[in-house]
């Protein structure tokens, strides 16, 4: 008999059960849902069996594990998307939501999701009416176009337009303009999946008028455009404008659809003249389509504005019921339109105020917050004031910076770890790091989000 032969236990059996570390985690005052607790006790014990097999160390103390428990609960209860401050200075920041919506669109959509409406009901005939009726008119009448159609968004907008006028037929596009938006959206891909042939025409950096007249055929069915919506093209460049490129469509009688990817209804200074879309169709587009939630400032969705014969041919396309707008977009775009058609739009969109807020105000509530901030910092962080260019973000203006103005704050305890404790505020901050520095742009501050971020630094800092 062997004797003094020590047998290792197996230090996953110092790891509780899942029920009990579950009820550890109640006992400890944690009110959750009892399917949160449980499952985030079984993912942390999973993992913590895995890591003390592979690295034979130390299980975890019971104190530690409801710790990590509690905090996996916590996230898996959050209601999602939740409000973040965005501190970004990114107006239009995809990850963040892109546009948020003026308070009149809230309430428009509030009312319509919270009742009945004649979404589909002709009040004045008592019968069946057109949910897109009362929007088409206004982006009409907005664009100076005959006719407008509304979509999920603009992916959607494009597949559909591509779908119906072009399918198994070809479809004309430079090769400076098969660009990728967000990772998901890209022009060559989209236009396979709509059943179209593409034809690049040009060089990356230059194409001519005579690239796209070379290439018609008879296969050919429209000339697209694309707006190169996130990187600009510079140096030895050449690109065919709307009215060439509009020539060359009618001389060989193809239409020309324009994916303007942002586009408004008002001409504020500073902004790209090329948003401006009733000149997009004022110039020679039959079609132009965008986004709602870009500088149009109002909810997602993908507008297409152009002529009334395109238009319908779009509306009986059997995908454009798939892709329809819901209710409460559509409230929210409508009220939004109406602020367009009122002339208020520049005062009242959120998106357009944070845009065109003169360089002055934002000096003031940047030292106005950098005093509060300094204030409850203390010795916990250098706080100061400087101006700083931001871009505007979101697939929307290339290469477009404004001067902004920042609250720069440079923690003792290092910015990054700060930057994620921010992160894990009862409002998370999101914030950019740079040189060792969080810095805060005030353009981008909504009401109440000052508040937000004192209380979210006050933890942080702490
Ligand atoms: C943003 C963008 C799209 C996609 O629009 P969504 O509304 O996000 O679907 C398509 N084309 C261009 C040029 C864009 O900038």
């Amino acid at each position: 008999m062997k004797t003094g032969h020590k047998v290792k236990s197996d230090p996953r059996r110092g790891l509780p059960s899942v029920e009990r570390l579950a009820q550890a985690v109640r006992q400890s005052g944690c009110e959750l849902a009892d399917w949160a607790l449980r499952d985030a006790a079984r993912a942390l014990l999973d993992q913590e069996r895995e890591r003390v097999r592979i690295s034979d160390k130390a299980t975890p103390t019971l104190e530690n594990l409801i710790v990590q428990a509690r905090a996996r609960a916590e996230a898996m209860c959050h209601p999602h998307p939740r409000r973040v401050v965005n501190a970004t200075g990114i107006v239009l920041h995809t990850n963040l939501g892109r546009a948020p919506l003026a308070p009149g669109a809230v309430a428009a959509v509030a009312a319509a999701a919270a009742g009945y409406s004649d979404l589909e009901f002709d009040l004045v005939s008592g019968k069946r009416g057109d949910r897109q009726t009362a929007v088409a008119g206004k982006l009409a009448r907005l664009g100076g176009s005959e006719a407008a159609l509304v979509v999920n968004n603009n992916a959607a907008a494009v597949v559909l337009a591509l779908n119906t006028l072009a399918r198994g037929r070809e479809v004309i596009v430079s090769r400076g303009e098969l660009v990728e938006i967000g990772g998901s959206f890209r022009v060559p891909e989209i236009m396979h999946r709509a059943g179209v042939k593409l034809v690049e025409v040009g060089s990356t950096n230059r194409t001519h008028p005579r690239d796209y007249a070379n290439a018609v055929g008879p296969d050919s069915a429209l000339l697209l455009k694309v707006h190169r919506s996130n990187f600009a093209l510079s140096g030895f460049t050449a690109e065919v404008d709307l009215p060439e490129l509009a020539a060359i469509g009618a001389e060989h009688g193809l239409p020309l659809l324009e994916d303007l990817g942002s586009g408004t209804f008002v001409e504020l200074p500073g902004l790209p003249r090329e948003a401006y879309a009733p000149e997009r169709l004022r110039l020679g587009a039959d079609l132009v389509c965008f986004s709602g939630d870009k500088l149009l400032g109002g909810p997602q969705a993908g507008l297409l504005l152009g002529s009334g014969a395109h238009i319908d041919e779009l509306r009986r396309n059997p995908l454009a019921r798939a892709l329809r707008l819901d209710k409460l977009s559509l409230a929210a775009l409508d009220w939004t339109l109406d602020a367009y058609l009122a002339g208020t739009a520049a005062r009242e969109l959120p998106v357009l105020r944070q845009l065109s807020e003169p360089s002055e105000r934002l000096e003031l509530r940047a030292r106005a917050l950098a005093e509060r901030l300094a204030k409850l910092a203390g010795a916990a962080a250098r706080v100061e004031v400087h101006t700083q260019p931001s871009p505007v973000g979101g697939g929307s203006l290339p290469g477009l910076e404004l001067a902004s103005w920042v609250v720069a704050v440079e923690p003792a305890a290092g910015a990054e770890r700060v930057a994620g404790r921010l992160r894990a505020a009862p409002v998370p901050v999101v914030a950019r790091v740079r040189d060792a520095r969080l810095l805060i742009d005030v353009r981008t501050l909504l009401d109440g989000d000052a508040e937000a971020l004192e209380e979210a630094f006050r933890l942080a800092l702490r």
